[in-house]
């Protein structure tokens, strides 16, 4: 069998690669067993903006621009409106200096159009709400890992995807490409998040990687049709079912679930939640970051047919799509990439 790529990964980086390519009429396998899967347990929050001191993300006009109506045509594609969703995030404050703060922002060109100047008022009484609250504008709530099932789905039907963990000992770098069991390729694009740390032709790429745990709760009285942001997020999933967290932790490198994340979600939670609630799930997950906190594109430097897309760090969502556009006109056109996320940075 003969395709143009091999993609080795499909979580949010894996998929946006895959998208560009089956756009561009680009053959291709793809290669994932999600056993560490940083976008299955991901929140699925859209959000523009820092919220904890209200600035703006690197990139993130072109991030967006390119994001929203990405993800909204694979909905189209697939035939599911719901794997996105128009959910507004809101912004608790803590003081009236925050609230103040937050009115400095709106009159900032970059974040003009992200932070709303018109405040919303609480309107449950189970949260604890001393001021009113700020809207987001551009938020979006993705269904992450529905959306991976689907699109990996739609792959299979085409024969282009393979659920098995791919063996870097069998891949052959030959003049014109790759050779893997059987499968020839002009090009491999590695996107396995942190699980890039296992492949022995990448081991020079700087992914440091972050924990972070979520709790799932059922809050029957909560009623909440918004993203409701304090020090985490409750995020609202349907059937009275809300994600709670996220964690960071830079040390703990395993997918084992924390009673100490746990804990420490908990306690923040019922500083602002009123009503009871049970908790019926908790996930982990490592998060592939960069000590600069921006993504890592390109081709090896010595092996011109492997390529990666990585350090998708805590805002995977919004920086994929533009990232693999970025990456294949890279690959096919030689489009210059941006310093700012050529691995090449970190050489002196
Ligand atoms: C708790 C938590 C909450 C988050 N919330 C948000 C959020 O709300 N919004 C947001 O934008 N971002 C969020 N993020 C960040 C986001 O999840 C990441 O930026 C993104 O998922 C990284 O995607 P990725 O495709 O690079 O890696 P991953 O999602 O980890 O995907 C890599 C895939 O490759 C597979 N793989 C690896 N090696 C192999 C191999 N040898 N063979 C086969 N398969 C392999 C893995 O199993 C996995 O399926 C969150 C992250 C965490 C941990």
């Amino acid at each position: 069998m003969k395709v143009d790529y091999i993609v080795v990964g499909f979580g949010l980086a894996g998929l946006a690669v895959a998208e560009s390519l089956v756009s561009a009429n680009r053959s291709l396998m793809v290669f994932d067993l999600p056993d560490q899967s940083a976008s299955r347990v991901a929140g699925g929050v859209i959000n523009p903006v820092i919220l904890k001191r209200f600035t703006a993300p690197w990139n993130i006009d072109n991030f967006v621009h390119k994001a929203i109506p990405f993800y909204k045509n694979i909905a189209i594609k697939l035939g599911n409106s719901n794997l996105i969703t128009d959910t507004p995030v809101v912004r608790r404050f803590n003081s009236v200096e925050e609230q103040n703060q937050w009115f400095e922002s709106c009159d900032k060109p970059i974040l003009a159009k992200y932070l709303s100047g018109s405040m919303m008022e609480n309107n449950t009484k189970f949260l604890n709400v001393p001021f009113k609250l700020g809207v987001v504008n551009n938020t979006a709530r993705l269904d992450v890992e529905e959306l991976l099932n689907e699109y990996s789905v739609y792959l299979e039907r085409q024969n282009s995807f393979q659920r098995e963990i791919f063996d870097y000992d069998l891949l052959e770098l030959v003049d014109q490409g790759v050779k893997y069991k059987g499968i020839e390729a002009k090009h491999i694009i590695f996107t396995e998040g942190y699980g890039v740390s296992k492949n022995p032709f990448l081991r020079e790429l700087p992914i440091i990687g972050n924990k972070g745990e979520y709790i799932t709760i059922k809050c029957p009285d909560l009623q909440l049709a918004y993203i409701f942001k304090f020090s985490m997020f409750i995020i609202p999933l349907g059937e009275d079912l809300y994600k709670v967290g996220a964690t960071f932790d830079n040390r703990d490198k395993t997918l084992i679930t924390t009673k100490a994340a746990k804990r420490k979600i908990i306690e923040k939670l019922d500083k602002v939640l009123g009503a009871t609630y049970t908790v019926v799930d908790q996930v982990a997950g490592i998060r592939p970051t960069v000590k600069d906190r921006r993504p890592i594109i390109g081709t090896h430097n010595s092996y011109k047919q492997i390529h990666f897309l990585n350090g998708l760090g805590s805002r995977g969502i919004l920086m994929a799509p533009l990232l693999a556009e970025n990456l294949l006109d890279y690959i096919e056109n030689e489009t210059a990439l941006s310093p700012e996320v050529d691995a090449n940075r970190f050489k002196g």
